[in-house]
């Protein structure tokens, strides 16, 4: 079956499941490998527990930017040990960083949005496209809550770009179930969270948000277009965002 229509199947069946059934039933229709991507985001640390209480076959990843919160590896361990397993680390490559670094200096994100994509090129998004070679489902924990752009998402797309089928099992759910959902089953969440940070990436390019700003405000909040890192693209590549609902377009292909 091809992954467009394996796509097709499990948004029709998801809205009915719950999220680790929604995990168990990407793991039963996969025939390759599956590969989870954490940042240790709530949401992300809603969907390890769940994978790990479950005893699900899927790799769990991590991208470590060399920019992340000291908050961050503190969650990132404390998840270890909570669960007893060890989160695969991907790096950039260091012959890349250095030329970046050489080139822009040390914070020359701020400089220029291509700069800044050039970082998060070095940084994530070559780190990805390693982590997700040879897979064939590639889970996220996306909320369709989180911003305006992710409000068009699918639970489940083909993702083109990289041959594999891409599936959010939280796409439903609101920000308040998954905190909820985290302290009842006591996992593990990053101490930023609680100090106005909604969604955490590098140190340097996420601030706190005020009271009604969009969850996703404080991420590289110093531009005005294209908030875009690379790890969500279209069919041919491009950085994209949801189309609003009732636009059609493309789904489910936006920044995390
Ligand atoms: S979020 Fe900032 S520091 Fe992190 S990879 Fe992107 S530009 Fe670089």
């Amino acid at each position: 079956m091809s992954l467009s229509l394996l796509a097709s199947q499990l948004n029709e069946a998801f809205p009915r499941l719950s999220a680790v059934q929604r995990l168990e039933r990407a793991c039963a229709t996969a025939s390759g490998r599956l590969v989870f991507t954490t940042s240790f985001g709530v949401e992300d640390q809603a969907l390890t527990h769940l994978i790990a209480e479950a005893g699900l076959p899927i790799e769990i990843v991590t991208l470590d930017t060399g920019r992340l919160f000291p908050q961050t590896y503190d969650v990132w361990r404390a998840t270890e040990a909570r669960y007893g397993l060890r989160v695969r680390a991907l790096y950039p490559e260091r012959e890349a960083l250095e030329a970046l670094v050489a080139r822009q200096g040390v914070n020359g994100f701020y400089e220029s949005a291509a700069n800044r994509q050039a970082c998060c090129g070095v940084r994530k998004v070559a780190p990805l496209a390693r982590a997700l070679e040879g897979a064939q489902v590639w889970v996220t924990g996306l909320r369709g809550s989180q911003s305006g752009h992710r409000a068009g998402m699918d639970y489940a797309g083909f993702d083109a770009a990289r041959g594999l089928l891409k599936v959010n099992p939280l796409l439903d759910w609101t920000r308040e179930e998954t905190a909820d959902f985290c302290a009842r089953h006591d996992a593990p969440v990053n101490a930023l969270h609680a100090q106005g940070f909604p969604s955490i990436g590098c140190a340097p390019c996420t601030r706190a948000v005020a009271p009604g700003e969009d969850e996703r405000a404080g991420r590289w909040w110093w531009e005005t277009s294209d908030k875009e890192c690379g790890l969500h693209v279209d069919a041919q590549g491009r950085f994209v965002r949801a189309a609003a609902p009732g636009q059609g377009g493309a789904k489910g292909l936006v920044d995390s």
